[in-house]
């Protein structure tokens, strides 16, 4: 099997994934800071060290901003959700996934509204401006996604925030498909709130996701319970983490996620970035002398785009065509709308959908050949 669909998550994961795991699982899988024995320090420190090690990696000063996650969507939903109140705008790229856009729909229901503002595919100058001019004077809260998870474009996140922060409005970055495989400095560039996966460019396993953000004293909580601390009092405690990590916490999956990020940073994300990139401009190239095949965004390069690459066979249901990459060859793709019905409407894709290609670092040259090679049978 050649696994194309890293974007949805990473397979495989690395094999010190799978052996923190199972460590956690053998020796001590115990509740994290719910009782003082043995096993339930050994696995408190566990979270700790994945949390600092988030904080150091994403450039956050202090661990307790790290919040663990289901998933981003998980993290998407606290920020929007904690932050957001009636009458309050919000100004969204028209990139994003449902992940931001369904929780968003939901809070019309109170009253919060939102204007979307337009990706230029190769001018970072116009999308800056097009965010600039949707901005109002209620808008609470600018949300875009760092690498979109359809096109593969790169959203220039540092010159956005620095422009909204101007008016004083924060950023939510949605880095789903960036987190890993792009550079993000957290206190470098100001970034307000980042939500992330756990389990894909991180290489960590599904069930975990991240929000790092040093403004959680501004997010109201949808969600309460026990923490193991103070708990005398109903009332949930106001500091990060626990305000925000109600109930007993993905242990196993954390151990895996702090391994994850082990794995990245041995390698380092410049490798990880060229490494796919080079995959798709490869694709790219032997695509484009394919005169069955439509692409879409300009070739891909480490400076404007992610690990993203996707295209249509003429006349052909997306979904057909990654059924027959299946059966035929073997190959793992993702068709139909990712999700992002809105990244679709972009390139007018909405109606037949698209033929997604998300390599990771385990992808070879070699598989993209084997798909390029079959994509010229079609
Ligand atoms: N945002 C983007 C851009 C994504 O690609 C995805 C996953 N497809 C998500 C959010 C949601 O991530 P998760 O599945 O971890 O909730």
């Amino acid at each position: 099997m050649i696994y194309l669909d890293n974007a949805a998550t990473t397979f495989p994961k690395p094999a010190n994934v799978r052996r923190a795991m199972n460590n956690a699982a053998a020796n001590y899988s115990a509740n994290p800071g719910r009782g003082g024995h043995t096993l339930a320090i050994r696995a408190s420190e566990e979270i700790y060290k994945c949390r600092s090690k988030a904080a150091e990696f994403f450039g956050e000063d202090n661990p307790e901003n790290v919040i663990f996650t289901l998933n981003c969507t998980h993290a998407v939903n606290i920020v929007i959700k904690g932050l957001l109140k009636p009458g309050d705008h919000v100004v969204v790229s028209d990139l994003e996934h449902n992940a931001v856009m369904r929780p968003l729909f939901a809070m019309g229901k109170q009253n919060v509204t939102y204007t979307v503002a337009k990706v230029s595919n190769t001018s970072a100058d116009e999308t800056l401006n097009n965010f600039r001019e949707a901005l109002q004077s209620n808008t609470k809260l600018v949300i875009c996604t760092h690498v979109s998870n359809v096109w593969g474009i790169k959203l220039p996140i540092e010159r956005i925030t620095a422009m909204c922060h101007q008016y004083g409005i924060p950023v939510m970055i949605d880095a789903a498909q960036s987190a890993g495989i792009q550079k993000i400095n957290i206190r470098e560039n100001n970034f307000d709130f980042v939500c992330m996966p756990g389990h894909k460019g991180l290489y960590g396993p599904m069930g975990t996701g991240m929000l790092i953000t040093p403004h959680h004293n501004k997010l109201e909580t949808f969600m309460e319970g026990g923490t193991g601390s103070d708990s005398a009092h109903f009332e949930q405690p106001d500091t990060s983490p626990d305000k925000f990590e109600s109930g007993t916490p993905n242990l196993i999956g954390i151990a895996g996620l702090s391994a994850g990020i082990d794995f990245v940073k041995s390698i380092t994300t410049e490798k990880i970035l060229t490494h796919e990139v080079n995959l798709l401009a490869y694709l790219y190239d032997r695509l484009s002398t394919n005169r069955n095949i439509v692409l879409y965004t300009p070739r891909p390069t480490p400076q404007t785009s992610g690990g993203v690459l996707s295209f249509n066979v003429k006349d052909t249901d997306s979904e057909e065509v990654a059924s027959y990459l299946n059966k035929r060859g073997s190959i793992a793709v993702r068709a139909g709308l990712h999700c992002s019905p809105q990244a679709h409407r972009h390139f007018g894709t909405e109606e037949i959908g698209a033929v997604r290609i998300a390599p990771s670092y385990f992808t070879t040259m070699g598989e993209m050949n084997a798909l390029a090679q079959i994509l010229t049978k079609i």
